[in-house]
Parts: structure tokens; C-alpha cells; sequence
């Protein structure tokens, strides 16, 4: 094994395929290499910087760790929502507040029981037989520094705030089963994260268990771009178990460390605005309404619009269901007086009168309505105008297909379509049919769903029309690249569709002296419109198809006519009609 001199400079984790690529041997060798270095991969794994560089040693090459260029995040796409409020204040008056933070991660990987672990290791908290009630959010204290944590799991709760712009969530701890590794939700949940723009810290949990492989997770976290700090990456990963209450206080420290380096600030003194956790009404209380406050103070007295609800603030509680005069920015209250229930992620703000307040109500009522009207978000057929608007820079999209085997073909066509003026961003690419979860990020990112040998099912495809989400399904490969890469140039054809709008039965036929034959018909459904299409059957056969150029009623010429009248129709340079036949018309819409 002697080095041949040639440098190659290789990131902190690379995927077989790709490092196979880049030394221009066949991926099946290099497995066979590391395979007898004693390291099982497949061609879709990465392996770390070191393993990487022996490898590439056996074939004559000197590794380097490549020089990452610290690139700054974009803020394009989502702004959160205490952004947004925090960009009109003075910069001078922005103080560093409590971080918030949800937590995401497949089904039974321990979220519930780490918010419940996490909970209890706060003394504060902790004390008098800790928190009885629940009000959706509570806060620890941590090195004396406070962290709010949004209490319900999942990525239902974080997508539907996304969706309506609310955004709570700073940071996202998310927790991989150490015994189970990176599942299907874990890869949503990625998905979900990325397409905030909100940091993740992975909480690695279970390590308690005997068949805990941390190192398998790490290396499945690394496919995922998510590179362990441990590897020259930036995602930290602590190992803890939610169970044996262990290594809870390293992932608070560890979520401090990431609220450090992305300045989460507020103005204390400055405009009132936040989320709507959750609300639900008390028979004796009227509205309960646990919220946020993301900007400002909030104080008892105040009047405030959530949503499309509103009221005087009665009495405002925090977490631990203690009375509090006012409430900073980060702070979850549970409060009393609003006339209606909010929905969960409805922003809420202070205004001066009930008089304002009402006037907002009324107003946001009114657009609701407009706006389900045209619901339309995005569709590959506007994605063009989107652009030349200014509204996309990049088509998001999510990608379910049957099996693994399709997939990685269609994630390499779609990167390749992406290399022009249009980026592509691939949100999420898994196995399976698409699913409510699915629409739900897409609407909440305004990407398209594609759909490769799959079905989207009943749920899917109702919340879809809800929410405007575009769904295409597709069983070859190149009809769907062909699509994209026409709405990429703004040469999508918008999609036709045929809409029937009448049937008549040919009676008799006519000649005159005009027109050629003229069919005598009765109309026995719907209309006939002069102009539309038509098409002539007899029997099942199609006889003609074409336009329907005249249409008399009584020897009138008349534009339309309708179901149970007789009237004589005439084609364009077409003859051979017999009593019996059918006529059915129709008009082409643009959708
Ligand atoms: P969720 O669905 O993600 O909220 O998961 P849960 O918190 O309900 O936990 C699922 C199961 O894993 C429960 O039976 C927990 O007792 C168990 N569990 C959670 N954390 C740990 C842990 O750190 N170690 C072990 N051994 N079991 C855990």
C-alpha cells in the first residue's frame, strides 16, 4: 500500500457511492475494501472521515480533511414568527430570552418520556410534587437560565404552527431510540426541522438498553446530513436515557450552547405578540387559552386578538398555575377571557381597544373567506409565474415512491433538473403511500408532493384539496422528469380537463340546403352550447368528433339548449348521422 502522492480532500462523512465516484473506482470494490477492513456498508451509506481515508489509501490516494466554508443559513423561505416581531425593534432594546424548544422523533423513541424526565430534573419544578396540571408548555431552569419547552410532541402539533406562520419552536431536540436508530419519523422530522430552518440537537435515548448501537445511529444520522460534532460535523448528539433519568443535564447544556449561537432575542418592552399553544373551554372558566408570548409583556388586563377570537385578559396563570401580574417574552401563561376557543398556532397581539379588537376580528373573518376561496398554493403549473413574481426561487418538493430501489433514481434525475436558474429542494424522500403527514409539510412549505408507483390515500388526498397542496402521481420515471423540467422553463402546458355539460339522442335527420345533414335531436341531459365540443356515438363507436357548429331551436339560430327541448344540430363538414345516435357535448377547461 503506497501512496501514489495524490491529495484528495474528503468531508467529515461521505457516501460510499460518492467516494467511489470520486476515486474513480467501482463502489462493489471499495465495499469489498472496507468489508475486509472489517466495516459492513451498503453504496447509500456513509462511513466517517477516518475509515474513508484508509480506504482511499489501499488505492494510492493521501486523504485531507476538506475546508468547510462556514456558510452562513439564508434567511429566505420562513422567517419565525419572533423574527418578524423583533424587526421593527431597536436593536438596543433586544435582550436574550429563553430558547423554546419541541421535541420530534419516531413514535416510541421516548419523546414523551424525556419531556416527562426533563420536567422532574428541574428542582424548581420539581418541588410540592411538581406540575400538576398541564397547559401544553413549561419552563426549566438550567446554569439560572430558563428553557421553554413546548409540551406536545410531534410533528403534527410543529407542522400546523408552521402552517400558520407561528413557528414556536426555536430548537428541535430530536430523539433516536439508541436500540432502533433512524426510523421513518425520525427522517420527517429531519424533514420537518430543515424546512423550518430551526437547529436540531439529537438526544440519542435508550443508551440504558443492552442492545443500544450508538455508533450505528450516528452513522445514520451522518446519511442524514445531520454530521455528530464527533466527526467534524455541527449536530451535537447526547447520549441519554429518558428512563434512568442520565444525561439530561448535558442535553440541556447542550440545547444553551445551541441557543448561544443563533441569538435568540426579544424585546421585553416592545410590541405584544405570540403563539396560541392550545385552547379549550372550561365549563366554569369560559376559555382557557395557553399562550406564548414571543415579543413584549404580556399583563393581566390586557386586550388581545387571537385568531379570530379576542377579550380583556382576566386573569393570567403561569405554567405551575400560579396568578402572575405580567408574563416576558418565552414565557408560556394559561389565560382567561378570550370569547372563543383560538385554534393551536393562531397568533395572538395586544391591541389598545375591545373596539380595535373586533375591527381585526371582522376584518380576518372576511379574508379567511377570500382566501379559501383561492386556495390554490402552489402547483407545478404555477410555479413558472411564481417565479418571474418573485414569490419561488426553488420548487420544494416530497418525494414518495414504492420502493428504495425507485427512489435513488429519482432523487439523482430531480438533483440534476435542479442545477439550473430554479433550484430544486428535496424536503423529503421516503418509501410508502402519501399521507396525511405528508400534505401537512408540504402545505406548511408549500412544496408538491410526487408520487412514484404510490397512491395517496382518501385522507391524504382531502386534506390536499383542503390546503391547495399539489399532488402528481406517476408510474414512469422520465413523465415526471419531463414535467418538472417543463415547469422549470415555464412551458407546463396547464392541465386540460374535459368537462361533459350535456347528451342528446339523434332522432331524425334532416337536409338543408345549408348545412348539409342536420341532425334532429332531443336533449336528455344537461345542455348543448354552440361552439363546445362535441362527439357522435353510435352504439359504443365514436363517429365523429369535432365542434358543434350550428344549433337551431325552431329554426332559430340559439346559442344554447337545454335538457328536455328538441333542436336541429349541424357539424362542420361532416355527414354521416342516422337516427339513434348519441351526442355527446362537452367544453376543455384549463385548470
Ligand atoms: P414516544 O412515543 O416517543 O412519546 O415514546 P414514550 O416516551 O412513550 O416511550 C416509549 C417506550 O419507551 C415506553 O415504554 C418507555 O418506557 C420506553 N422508554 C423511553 N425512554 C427510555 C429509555 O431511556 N430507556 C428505556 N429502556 N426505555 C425507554
Amino acid at each position: 500500500m503506497s501512496s501514489n502522492g495524490h491529495k484528495i480532500e474528503l468531508p467529515s462523512s461521505i457516501v460510499i457511492r460518492d467516494l467511489a465516484q470520486m476515486i474513480q473506482k467501482s463502489p462493489i470494490d471499495l465495499i469489498k475494501k472496507l468489508m475486509s477492513n472489517g466495516v459492513m456498508a451498503t453504496i447509500n451509506q456513509a462511513v466517517d472521515f477516518d475509515t474513508a481515508a484508509i480506504v482511499v489509501a489501499e488505492y494510492g490516494f493521501e486523504a485531507v480533511p476538506e475546508v468547510v466554508e462556514e456558510t452562513k443559513q439564508e434567511e429566505t423561505g420562513e422567517v419565525p414568527l419572533w423574527r418578524q416581531a423583533i424587526a421593527g425593534e431597536d436593536a438596543t432594546s433586544l435582550k436574550a430570552r429563553p430558547p423554546v424548544v419541541t421535541i420530534l422523533g419516531h413514535v416510541d423513541h421516548g419523546k414523551t418520556s424525556l419531556l416527562d424526565a426533563i420536567r422532574q430534573t428541574d428542582v424548581a419544578a420539581g418541588e410540592a410534587g411538581g406540575i400538576t396540571q398541564h397547559i401544553g408548555a413549561y419552563q426549566v431552569e438550567k446554569k439560572g437560565r430558563l428553557i421553554t419547552f413546548l409540551d406536545t410532541p410531534g410533528h403534527a402539533a410543529f407542522t400546523q404552527m408552521r402552517a400558520r406562520g407561528a413557528q414556536g419552536a426555536d430548537i428541535v431536540i430530536l430523539v433516536v431510540a439508541a436500540d432502533d436508530g433512524v426510523m421513518p419519523q425520525t427522517k420527517e422530522a429531519i424533514a420537518h426541522a430543515k424546512a423550518a430552518r430551526v437547529p436540531m440537537i439529537v438526544a440519542l435515548n435508550k443508551v440504558d438498553k443492552p442492545n443500544a448501537n450508538p455508533e450505528r445511529v450516528k452513522q445514520q444520522l451522518a446519511e442524514q446530513e445531520l454530521v455528530p460534532d464527533e466527526w467534524g460535523g455541527t449536530t451535537m448528539v447526547v447520549p441519554v436515557s429518558a428512563k434512568q433519568k442520565q444525561g439530561i443535564d448535558d442535553l440541556l447544556e447542550g440545547v444553551l450552547l445551541v441557543a448561544d449561537s443563533n441569538e435568540i432575542r426579544a424585546n421585553p418592552g416592545g410590541k405584544v405578540i405570540g403563539t396560541v399553544i392550545e385552547a379549550e373551554v372550561d365549563k366554569s372558566k369560559g376559555t382557557v387559552a395557553t399562550l406564548l408570548v414571543q415579543n413584549g409583556t404580556l399583563r393581566a388586563g390586557d386586550i388581545i386578538v387571537a385568531g379570530t377570537t379576542h377579550g380583556k385578559l382576566r386573569a393570567i396563570t403561569d405554567f405551575k398555575g400560579k396568578p402572575i401580574q405580567k408574563a416576558g417574552p418565552a414565557t408560556p401563561v394559561s389565560v382567561l377571557g378570550l370569547n372563543d376557543v383560538p385554534s393551536a398556532g393562531d397568533i395572538f397581539e395586544v391591541v389598545a381597544s375591545e373596539r380595535e379588537a373586533r375591527q381585526i376580528v371582522t376584518a380576518r373573518m372576511e379574508a379567511a373567506k377570500t382566501q379559501a376561496q383561492s386556495r390554490k398554493k402552489v402547483s407545478l403549473e404555477d410555479l413558472f409565474a411564481n417565479v418571474q413574481a418573485g414569490e419561488a426561487k426553488e420548487l420544494n418538493l416530497i418525494v414518495k415512491a414504492d420502493v428504495q430501489g425507485s427512489l435513488d433514481p429519482i432523487i439523482s434525475e430531480l438533483n440534476k433538473l435542479g442545477q439550473g436558474e430554479i433550484g430544486i429542494k428535496i424536503l423529503y424522500a421516503e418509501t410508502g403511500n402519501i399521507g396525511e403527514n405528508d400534505v401537512m409539510l408540504a402545505s406548511a412549505s408549500n412544496a408538491i408532493v410526487i408520487g412514484f408507483n404510490v397512491q395517496a390515500d382518501v385522507a391524504a388526498r382531502r386534506l390536499a384539496e383542503k390546503e391547495g397542496v399539489d399532488i402528481r402521481l406517476y408510474e414512469i420515471i422520465y413523465r415526471m422528469t419531463e414535467d418538472i423540467e417543463k415547469a422549470l422553463k415555464g412551458m407546463l402546458e396547464p392541465e386540460v380537463v374535459e368537462k361533459v355539460i350535456g347528451r342528446a339522442q339523434v332522432l331524425q335527420v334532416f337536409t338543408a340546403s345549408k348545412f348539409g345533414r342536420v341532425a334532429g335531436c332531443k336533449v336528455t341531459d344537461g345542455e348543448l352550447k354552440r361552439g363546445a365540443r362535441v362527439r357522435l356515438y353510435r352504439g359504443t363507436d365514436l363517429i365523429y368528433e369535432g365542434d358543434l357548429s350550428s344549433l337551431r331551436h325552431e329554426k332559430e339560430d340559439v346559442k344554447e339548449i337545454r335538457q328536455g327541448f328538441e333542436c336541429g344540430v349541424g357539424f362542420k363538414s361532416f355527414n354521416d348521422i342516422q337516427p339513434g345516435d348519441q351526442l355527446v357535448c362537452y367544453i376543455v377547461e384549463k385548470q
